[in-house]
């Protein structure tokens, strides 16, 4: 009983995995047309939640999804601020093990 107060969950958008919101990255629309990506300042705002993995973000970057949950369109400026995070997400390796090819 090290922990009374139960972590708020939330969903994320490209793989629907519930888990406590500390462990998502949050993406929220902000008041100047900007993404906010991570802890935010501003609590304001309709937020979405992605794991931090490159696999769920480069699904939620497909398609409108993410456009959905934000309830916004996202400007290629928005899309260049959610890709230049992308590529600095690990790659999402199972046990951190690298596969390699076998027949
Ligand atoms: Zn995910």
């Amino acid at each position: 009983m090290r922990r009374p107060k139960q972590e708020p969950q939330r969903t994320c958008v490209a793989c629907g995995a519930t888990k406590d919101q500390r462990l998502l990255v949050r993406i929220a629309h902000g008041p100047d047309g900007g993404l906010s990506i991570g802890s935010s300042p501003h609590k304001s705002g309709r937020g979405a939640y992605m794991c931090p993995n490159r696999e769920c973000w480069a699904k939620g970057l497909k398609g409108t999804r993410l456009e959905h949950c934000l309830r916004t369109k996202l400007t290629d400026e928005n899309r260049a601020a959610l890709l230049q995070y992308l590529s600095s997400l690990q790659e999402s390796v199972p046990n951190g093990k690298i596969y390699t090819k076998q027949e």
